[in-house]
């Protein structure tokens, strides 16, 4: 909704509306607006820098939100605001935001833990404290397990984070390398396969980290019982605050379009490979057994689905590979955590039942679903 032109001078002016913006009314805007005329797609897209100092925006309305309260989001409106070409033109969406999401979607993914952090805390908290038939709740297995889980969701998304994030590192500083001094062949190719990890790793870790942000949330509202339902408890703002976690910087279907790529050309499962080909201590043996299993079920789903010629019957199942791959990766992570150090051997335990429950559930959906049925879910 928002227009570049260019002036006689060779100056630009942005006019139109933008929506939903974060902190809205700062000093500078990193902003997108299409200067092609004519043009329909991203291609027709410039980044622009508006400096508040010039005039030319207004902040129409503060949006009224169901959570994240303390960050503004702002409904912009842009008269003849003088704004400054960033880079070349046409390259705004598809060279500079897709550079600045994935830094962007990281930090969501972080957001999710801590949020998810929190929530677990506070349900540990509660079902310590609140007692029910002479003992507190968290001595009643369904309690526990709820508990249990959380935690090990909370872990499970903490370790993709700061593999993905630990990726990130190793291709920045490569490239920062690259700046100083040409590169060997060698450290090209490193960096490249580093570039390539956290490119996967991204999208996994925020869409999984932000459902189980969600989940946790969700959980920790349950662990409070009806005290949970009032404002008086912190999982209610809890529970609002983390919904958000899953729709900006891209939605989680939208994750799943970022990250199937790396089902379909292997990324994730060489990934896979490089995680079951360490030694681990006996007593975690039994996990890496069964996440060779669910392994052997995620290649020949992943097998099955990409036989088909049918791109509608592929982008169906597109979710359910990646959560696949995903449950995977983490309980490899969690695995080799536990082999770094004993803290993490609960949850790397509760991990790989919740991980199994899921891959076969999604294994057996995959296996049995006859592509005719897709019309069931297309009509409406
Ligand atoms: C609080 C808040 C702050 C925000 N801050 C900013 C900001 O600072 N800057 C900024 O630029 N934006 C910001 N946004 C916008 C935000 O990034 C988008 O709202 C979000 O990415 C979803 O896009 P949309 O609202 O257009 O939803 P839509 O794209 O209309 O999505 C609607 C539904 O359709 C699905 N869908 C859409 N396309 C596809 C597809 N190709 N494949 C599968 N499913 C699809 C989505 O998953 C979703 O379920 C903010 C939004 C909010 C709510």
């Amino acid at each position: 909704m928002l227009k570049a032109t260019q002036k006689e001078d060779g100056t630009w002016v942005l006019n139109g509306v933008k929506r939903f913006i974060t902190n809205g009314d700062s000093d500078i805007h990193l902003v997108l607006a299409r200067s092609e005329e004519g043009t329909r797609d991203g291609r027709g897209l410039s980044m622009f820098i508006y400096d508040k100092r010039n005039g030319g925006v207004n902040v129409r309305r503060i949006e009224n939100k169901m959570g994240i309260k303390g960050s503004p989001t702002c409904e912009l409106v842009y008269k003849d605001a003088p704004a400054e070409l960033c880079g070349s033109r046409r390259m705004g969406l598809i060279k500079y935001v897709m550079a600045l999401m994935n830094g962007a979607r990281l930090g969501i993914a972080a957001q999710s833990v801590g949020v998810s952090e929190l929530a677990y805390r506070e349900a540990l908290a509660y079902a310590k404290d609140r007692r029910q038939f002479g003992k507190p709740i968290i001595e009643f297995p369904a309690v526990a397990e709820m508990i249990a889980v959380m935690k090990a969701k909370l872990d499970a998304s903490r370790s993709l984070l700061y593999e993905c994030a630990r990726y990130v590192d190793m291709y920045k500083i490569l490239d920062d390398i690259s700046h100083e001094r040409a590169l060997t062949s060698e450290e090209k190719q490193e960096r490249k396969h580093y570039n390539r990890l956290a490119d996967a790793l991204t999208p996994m870790a925020k869409g999984l980290g932000s459902e189980y942000c969600n989940q946790n949330a969700y959980d920790c509202i349950q662990v409070h019982g009806g005290s949970g339902f009032m404002k008086d408890y912190a999982c209610e703002r809890i529970y609002r605050d983390a919904r958000i976690t899953s729709i900006y910087e891209g939605t989680t279907q939208l994750q799943v379009v970022a990250a199937i790529r790396h089902v379909t050309t292997g990324t994730y499962k060489a990934l896979i490979d490089t995680y079951a080909a360490e030694e681990v201590r006996p007593e975690l043996a039994d996990i890496k057994e069964r996440l060779a299993v669910l392994t052997g079920m995620y290649t020949a789903a992943v097998e099955h689905v990409e036989a088909s010629d049918n791109q509608a019957y592929k982008d169906f199942m597109a979710r359910r590979l990646v959560e696949m791959a995903g449950n995977i990766v983490m309980g490899y992570l969690l695995m080799l955590d536990a082999n770094r150090n004993e803290s993490f051997t609960a949850s790397a335990n509760v991990y790989i039942n919740l991980a199994a429950a899921e891959v076969t559930r999604h294994s057996e959906f995959i296996n049995t679903f006859d592509p005719a049925q897709l019309s069931y879910y297309m009509a409406h």
